[in-house]
């Protein structure tokens, strides 16, 4: 099997009728780009940049995350690196932030709501993200939005920091490209609004699955609701992938439900482009897509998309797999 998958390697990514598809990596730290690259990943779809904060004793200062993130726009050379900016609560803990314990973490001050709330520490991130947006194709991606006024918030400072990068005679990407995840219900309701004011969307089915379903993916008890197989998750998919690519921006997915091989016709369907994934899933992937016409994966997503159940989706599914 391992060497089916090596005929994968060097060649793009299409699909069976030759569309083109961005199979891209998700790394937790800048040496993790090296592995995406050794996988043939074609760019980084999602940095998750909470573990330079969580790595650290305090806060990594500008200089420092300048250079992680330098890091791999160099080793991406001119392929897109998507950097998401502190997802901070929920799962992820840092110890020296000193914020308030929650009865709700998930449902908490967190990620993006605590970015913005600390103007001065976010622009921090921000600014050293445009530096590295000087050295490759650097694109900004704000984590757990559930407002449009979170965007344009997050917009603004970004130009306050591009002028203060101007002041201090400093280059960057003048066109950097800023988006967000869309892994919250609000998001998916409001993927319309969202994609006026963004210049790509990247599905997070990690958090959407679980805020969608009211299911902890830690949770055994809950397990069989935490599923991306759930109808309710599935028609959430559908709008946010269609709304996106109406308005003509690129839509992809960073969630784990992007490396499923069951799901890969049904989101080549709803018109995803551009697949993030953990880099050991990239070569069999890009086989999996390869496999796939437009007209066979509409045929299977129209019958999956009237199923009632996840498990007559999942049976479906399998059944279809090839
Ligand atoms: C997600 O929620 O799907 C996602 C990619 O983000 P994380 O797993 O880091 O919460
Ligand atoms: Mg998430």
């Amino acid at each position: 099997e391992k060497a089916a998958l090596e005929a994968y390697r060097g060649k793009e990514t299409v699909t069976g009728d030759g569309e083109k598809v961005l199979l891209v990596a998700n790394i937790g730290n800048p040496d993790d780009a090296n592995v995406a690259a050794e996988h043939d990943a074609e760019g980084v779809g999602l940095f998750r940049s909470e573990f330079l904060f969580m790595d650290a004793k305090e806060l990594p200062t500008e200089d420092e995350q300048f250079a992680a993130y330098q890091k791999v726009a160099l080793r991406m050379k001119d392929e897109p690196v998507i950097i998401r900016t502190l997802d901070v609560g929920g799962d992820k803990e840092i110890p020296y932030l000193n914020l308030q314990k929650e009865d709700n973490p998930f449902m908490g001050f967190r990620a993006v709501r605590y970015c913005l709330n600390n103007p001065e520490q976010y622009k921090v991130q921000l600014t050293a993200l445009l530096r590295a947006s000087a050295f490759g194709d650097v694109k900004i991606m704000l984590p757990l939005v559930t407002t449009l006024d979170e965007v344009r918030q997050a917009k603004a400072l970004v130009e306050e920091c591009k002028k203060e990068l101007d002041e201090r005679g400093v280059a960057y990407n003048k066109d950097i490209e800023v988006g967000t995840m869309i892994e919250t219900p609000a998001a998916s309701l409001i993927a319309d609004d969202l994609a006026e004011e963004c210049d790509f969307f990247s599905i997070g089915t990690n958090d959407l699955i679980g805020y969608t379903m009211c299911a902890d993916r830690g949770n055994d008890r809950v397990s069989y609701l935490y599923t991306v197989y759930q109808p309710a998750v599935l028609r959430s998919l559908k709008r946010i992938i269609e709304t996106g690519r109406a308005k003509g921006i690129m839509v992809g997915m960073c969630g784990e439900a992007a490396a499923d091989p069951l799901l890969i016709p049904v989101l080549l369907s709803f018109g995803l482009n551009e697949f993030s994934v953990s880099a050991p899933s990239i070569l069999r992937t890009r086989k999996i897509i390869s496999e796939w016409s437009k007209e066979e994966a509409d045929a299977l997503t129209e019958k999956v998309m009237k199923c009632k159940t996840a498990t007559e989706v999942k049976v479906m599914l399998q059944a279809a797999q090839k």
